[in-house]
């Protein structure tokens, strides 16, 4: 058995029955980062010696026969926006290079509690900002399908090691679909929440009023077990919801007969790759073999999510990032002149150019003489966006969408043409902006080998049905259990 091939669930199961210890599972994902990540990259910071302290305890813990946490022993990796008290937390930005956080994130802490072990930070898009881990100041991370390609983003890092073996899940972050688009490129699966679901306390911001936070992971089951532990309400974040969050795994198992699917049309556009359709076709077959109802739905304001979320987002970013001046944190020009030019030049060196560009364009939105034309408009739309899902969950139960127009594509494709970048998001970016969830799974590969993913999509508060249909396909498919084959 490989150690770094378990899910949660089994590594869990195997750890009771004593078929190895703490130790050797933990040690075994280390092996699988120093054998490959110098090539992959997934990692910013790796937490190896608290890890094997953390596996150690819990160690002794098993042999004591004393009641375990629900998560105990299992090792993982956070996206590097999450504070984790004591080890450096970069955003993937220059300007945080050395910010060592004072306290955890409530979910770190929540996982903490719960006993999982946590291993490394992964690398991603400087606060989230990218679809491609490529805008990262540290370095690039590889699709480890074929290391050519981008593992996707702004998540990338994530994605990138669960499916190498290097943790058994990621905590992770989604404002516009970097859970789920990096999760499709690496053909593992991806939760993107309910807005408010799980507490963004703690977490670097990006966009506030679309951030969410959710987890990559092996499978839908492994999400589901995870979702339970650190979603609820947080007395730290007002934006949680104060709404119980349900056992997920009571209902995973049942069946989806007569469960209405929607097809948007607006998703299947000339634009998409014929393969990336193919797949998600055949897989919508399978759903109406397990009983499920298809039936074609229109969502016509899709058309309009890019530049409504990018609008909505980026004006959120020029104010998320005012904090960053020199002083509170991260970077400071030593030898300023004045308390000016020491935040300009802070500013000016620390943030990469994708950071710069957001920062521009938002407060430019949100300007005065332009809010109305923008930031007004924007809001206007996103409020038809949220509409138009309310009106087709009226009809259908759930959604099946793509999560990206195409495979994986190569390093250095889109990174000098931001708007061909941003238009990636055509598939991920509506969600957000409604607050609703979506699932990210495998659904095959291209014939050069690449993984594709689908996208299930319900209304606020629907994770238990979305983690029941993609747990149902999962017991029918194979296509998350392939491994790259990495060398
Ligand atoms: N790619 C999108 C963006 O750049 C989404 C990023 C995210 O979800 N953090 O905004």
């Amino acid at each position: 058995m490989d150690l770094s091939d378990l899910t949660i669930k089994q590594a869990l199961q195997s750890l009771k029955e004593k078929k190895f210890s703490t130790r050797e599972l933990v040690l075994a994902n280390f092996e699988r980062i120093e054998k490959f990540d110098q090539d992959i990259s997934a990692f910013l910071t790796v937490c190896k010696e608290s890890a094997l302290k953390e596996a150690d305890e819990a160690d002794k813990l098993i042999a004591r026969g004393k009641a375990a946490g629900s998560l105990t022993g299992i090792p993982y990796s956070a996206k590097d926006v999450f504070s984790v008290k004591g080890v450096k937390t970069t955003a993937s930005s220059k300007i945080l290079e050395n910010y060592i956080a004072p306290y955890d994130a409530t979910s770190i802490k929540k996982l903490k509690e719960a006993g999982a072990i946590l291993i490394g930070k992964t690398n991603h898009d400087p606060f989230g900002f990218g679809s491609s881990t490529e805008n990262s100041d540290f370095k690039i991370t590889k699709n480890p399908w074929n290391k050519n390609k981008v593992p996707g983003g702004s998540s990338g890092g994530s994605a990138a090691a669960v499916a190498s073996g290097m943790g058994i899940f990621s905590l992770a972050e989604d404002t516009g679909g970097s859970i789920r688009q990096p999760a499709c490129f690496c053909g593992v699966t991806g939760i993107k929440v309910t807005y408010g679901r799980v507490s963004r306390f703690g977490v670097i911001a990006y966009g506030s009023s679309l951030d969410t936070i959710g987890v990559i992971t092996k499978t839908v089951e492994d999400a589901a077990i995870l979702l339970k532990e650190i979603g609820g309400r947080d007395e730290n974040d007002a934006t949680t919801l104060n709404e119980p969050v349900p056992d997920y795994l009571k209902t995973i198992d049942q069946s989806i007969k007569n469960l209405r699917i929607g097809i948007p049309k607006e998703y299947f556009t000339k634009g998409i790759n014929k393969e990336v359709e193919a797949l998600i076709k055949e897989a919508i077959k399978e759903f109406e073999k397990l009983g499920a109802k298809i039936e074609p739905v229109s969502l016509p304001y899709t058309k309009y999510a890019i530049p409504a979320y990018y609008l909505s987002g980026i004006s959120e970013v020029s104010a998320n990032l005012a904090r960053y001046d020199g002083i509170r944190f991260g970077y400071s020009q030593k030898d300023a002149k004045d308390l000016k030019s020491l935040y300009f030049e802070s500013r000016a060196k620390g943030f990469g150019p994708e950071v710069k560009r957001r920062i521009m364009l938002g407060t430019y939105a949100l300007s005065a003489g332009y809010y109305d034309a923008f930031y007004k408009k924007a809001q206007q739309v996103r409020n038809l966006i949220k509409q138009d899902f309310d009106k087709v969950f009226e009809k259908v139960d759930i959604l099946i969408a793509p999560v990206s127009p195409f495979p994986a594509f190569d390093i250095g494709e889109k990174a000098q043409d931001p708007l061909q970048m941003w238009l990636a998001d055509i598939f991920t970016v509506t969600i957000n902006p409604a607050g609703i969830p979506g699932l990210a799974i495998p659904c095959g590969f291209t014939s050069d080998n690449l993984p594709i993913g689908l996208q299930l999509i319900g209304p606020r508060l629907s994770e238990p049905i979305l983690f029941k249909a993609g747990h149902a396909f999962q017991k029918i498919t194979d296509w998350h259990k392939s491994k790259p084959n990495l060398k």
